[in-house]
């Protein structure tokens, strides 16, 4: 497949007469060009929406908003369009506007987790940084759906002070991530100056983008942007694919100029109805993303986010997906299947069990195939006790500032904590002990 095919061509010019192909192949075109509304989009694939449909994609479209650029446009395939991957992330359907019991606004609590603008503090070590409003295509399953097209401005410095403020400030904060919006919006003088004044933060060692421009805008990795990326390196970048219909001639091309820039990559689907819900197309997904140097990183569950009911799957197709996965293919193509906790707790990795059972001397695990395999416990384990002091340890670390907090299990699981047990706040037993007392 070659780039600017004829397909392309017709795309481009029913945006803007003698559209060349220079024009095809520079972002900021398609940003000018984005497709926002129905009528375009019939223009532009040729297809004509009945009265009744067209009604309501337009309800729909009061709610939340359209954005596709015509690259992405262009994947559609105009005979089946219904069915197609493409037109189901990026075109507007009426079941948006069912919002079901358990659906939220924000599921995730990102606002109420922010303790500067723009900053997600969610996790010990690591924050969010939303360092643009801005995307090329406004996914229909995005879970910040309540934000999209809201605030058609990039924060400016300013603002963008304040977050970054927020992280020196904050020593335990080592590894950032640069969210949105998408942060490839940001020209590359902005993204230079954002990542120049994170990098001189000591306490920041790695920085991370979050980015869906090599699959729904490739174009936007220009030579220019990669020589600026590698400037501040150790950068990771994370990217979006969730079907192998997207990995286009330009998405590979995209991906290789970052893979060249010794900029590891990363992928994060999620899971959607309809549109990637079978084990066999994302065990394809994942196979050429790791042709591609791309290493599958999550597979989100959907949020419950007002809107997303129709994409949603049950649990259970995820785990049948990833029990697909592991062991029949390179383990590099396995991603971790998570659910995104409603209420702000995270990710939380779901899996297939393996662990059949367990004896004092012996594991019982079964593999991929159904085989059921015994593993011996080592007859002799010395238990090492850690007092967190590693001058009475044999291992070689040698920290001697072992400050951090435990966490959750992890503290109870420590030898150098005596929480025994943890308890939900407001538990009805312990308050009636309060009371008694
Ligand atoms: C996903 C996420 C992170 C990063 O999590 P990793 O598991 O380290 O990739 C950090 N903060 C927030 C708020 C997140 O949602």
């Amino acid at each position: 497949m070659k780039i600017f095919t004829d397909h392309q061509r017709e795309v481009a010019r029913s945006l803007q007469d003698g559209a060349s192909r220079s024009d095809w192949t520079d972002w900021k075109w398609h940003v000018r060009n984005t497709v926002r509304n129905v009528d375009e989009v019939e223009k532009v694939l040729g297809i004509t929406f009945s009265s009744t449909d067209k009604r309501l994609f337009n309800l729909t479209l009061q709610k939340f908003p359209m954005a596709v650029t015509p690259y992405y446009l262009s994947l559609i395939d105009p005979d089946d369009y219904r069915n197609d991957p493409v037109f189901m992330q990026a075109f507007p359907s009426s079941e948006e506007l069912n919002i079901e019991r358990a659906d939220m606004v924000d599921p995730l609590h990102e606002d109420e987790d922010s303790p500067a603008p723009g900053i997600t503090h969610r996790y010990p070590d690591r924050v969010l940084f939303h360092v643009s409003n801005l995307c090329s295509m406004y996914c229909r399953h995005c879970t910040r759906k309540r934000k999209v097209g809201d605030k058609d401005s990039v924060p400016d410095k300013q603002t963008l002070e304040q977050g970054i403020e927020y992280i020196r400030n904050t020593p335990q904060v080592r590894d950032v991530l640069l969210s949105g919006g998408d942060p490839l919006m940001l020209s590359d003088e902005r993204l230079d100056w954002i990542l120049t004044r994170l990098r001189e933060i000591e306490h920041v060692e790695v920085v991370r983008i979050g980015t869906r421009m090599p699959v729904v805008l490739p174009y936007r990795i220009t030579d220019s942007l990669v020589s600026m990326l590698r400037k501040h390196h150790p950068l990771w970048i994370n990217t979006h694919f969730n079907h192998p219909r997207e990995l286009t001639q330009s998405s590979r091309q995209a991906l290789q100029r970052l893979a060249d820039a010794g900029i590891p990559l990363g992928n994060q689907s999620v899971l959607l109805a309809g549109v990637n819900d079978c084990p066999r197309l994302i065990k394809k997904l994942n196979q050429k993303l790791v042709q591609n140097r791309v290493r599958p990183y999550y597979l989100y569950q959907c949020d419950l986010s007002e809107g997303l009911t129709h994409f949603r799957t049950p649990v259970s197709k995820g785990i049948e997906i990833l029990e697909s996965l592991r062991g029949h293919t390179s383990g590099y193509a396995v991603p971790t299947y998570v659910v995104d906790a409603p209420g702000g707790g995270g990710k939380i990795p779901v899996s297939p069990n393996y662990i059949v059972s367990w004896g004092t001397n012996k594991v019982i695990l079964r593999n991929y195939e159904g085989v059921i395999t015994t593993y011996s416990e080592p007859a002799s384990y010395e238990p090492s006790y850690c007092d967190r002091n590693c001058d009475s340890c044999n291992l070689q670390l040698k920290e001697d500032d072992a400050v951090e907090k435990a966490i959750g299990i992890e503290k109870l699981l420590s030898d150098w904590d005596d929480t025994t047990c943890l308890t939900p706040e407001n538990n009805e037993r312990m308050e009636r002990r309060d009371d008694a007392a």
